[in-house]
């Protein structure tokens, strides 16, 4: 069982459609996919119609863009209901944040000199439902002025760069909460990726365990060998579940292949059982959790 629990599509800063993305992942020999897409279910009906024809189970999960005590945490979040009217709220603020950021980024990009507008972002990301930096490094990338979304985040949009404008994010402890609600599983994404996540050590992630948390995300690209296994054992100590995945995102991502990172199927049926044991507190009419 080839299991990869956190994948990006074109509908939002992957570079595969959904349908593409499914096909692609049952051809490289995957069993079990998550499509978690930024902060939108949109790509989810997509998806699924592709795995119908395919054999691979679709897990439906989406990547939320979350804050705590300062810092950007991304919570994967499986198998909630879409429909719930304070998740669809909180998502649609965070979508609208994404969308108000766009203009204040450009401004500053005319700023360094370079002529971008709106169009050119546009047309690079079409039809995405979350847009993001990728986006506009996409557009830089169209335009000449960088090689690659690498140096585009590098020279630009990276904190502390030029043109880097933050953005909102949900709370991550209301978040959890709201996941629950909704009837979904908490996962906190790549924890201890790129930014330091000070309030993510052993007793910062316990005391999110008691919010709800149901694992963390332990072998993902951004993690060192040392980290990973430091990640291991507090997963082990704290009974949260233990999940790795790829974070592909097409082509918009080195070294990010599909199944470079996989989940053990022992922790994926934990996180089914805890989806399962989720939707019915909620009462929520939530997607089908596959038998695993
Ligand atoms: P945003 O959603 O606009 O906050 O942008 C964050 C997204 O940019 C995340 O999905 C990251 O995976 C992606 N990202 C961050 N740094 C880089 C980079 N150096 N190259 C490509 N993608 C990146
Ligand atoms: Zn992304
Ligand atoms: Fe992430
Ligand atoms: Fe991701």
């Amino acid at each position: 069982m080839r299991i990869d629990l956190h994948t990006h599509s074109a509908v939002s800063d992957g570079t595969q459609s959904p349908t593409e993305l499914v096909r692609h992942a049952a051809e490289v020999g995957l069993d079990v996919m998550a499509l978690t897409d930024h902060d939108t279910a949109e790509s989810w009906a997509e998806a699924r119609a592709a795995a119908a024809d395919v054999a691979l189970t679709l897990v439906p999960g989406i990547e939320v863009s979350c804050r705590h005590a300062g810092e950007g945490v991304h919570l994967l979040a499986y198998f909630p209901d879409p429909t719930h009217a304070g998740f669809v709220r909180e998502l649609g603020k965070i979508l609208d944040g994404r969308n108000s950021r766009l203009p204040a980024t450009l401004e500053r990009l005319r700023g360094e000199g370079i002529d971008i507008d709106i169009r050119d972002v546009r047309r690079v990301a079409r039809d995405a439902a979350a847009m993001g930096r990728p986006h506009v490094a996409d557009a830089l990338v169209a335009l000449g002025v960088v090689k690659d979304r690498d140096q585009a985040f590098a020279k630009y949009l990276a904190p502390g760069k030029p043109a880097y404008v933050d953005r909102y994010a949900a709370d991550l402890v209301a978040m959890i909460r709201l996941v629950a609600d909704a009837g979904g599983v908490s996962v906190i994404a790549h924890p201890w990726a790129r930014h330091s996540h000070t309030a993510l050590d052993a007793a910062g992630l316990a005391a999110l365990k008691s919010e709800g948390l149901a694992g963390i995300e332990v072998d993902h690209q951004d993690h060192a060998p040392e980290t990973r296994e430091q990640l291991r054992g507090i997963a082990r100590d704290l009974d949260l579940i233990a999940t790795g995945s790829s974070d592909y995102h097409g082509t918009g991502k080195a070294n990010h292949e599909l199944g470079c990172n996989t989940t053990d199927p022992g922790q994926y049926e934990r996180l089914l059982d805890l989806a399962r044991a989720a939707a019915v507190a909620s009462g929520r009419a939530t997607p089908e959790v596959p038998v695993g």
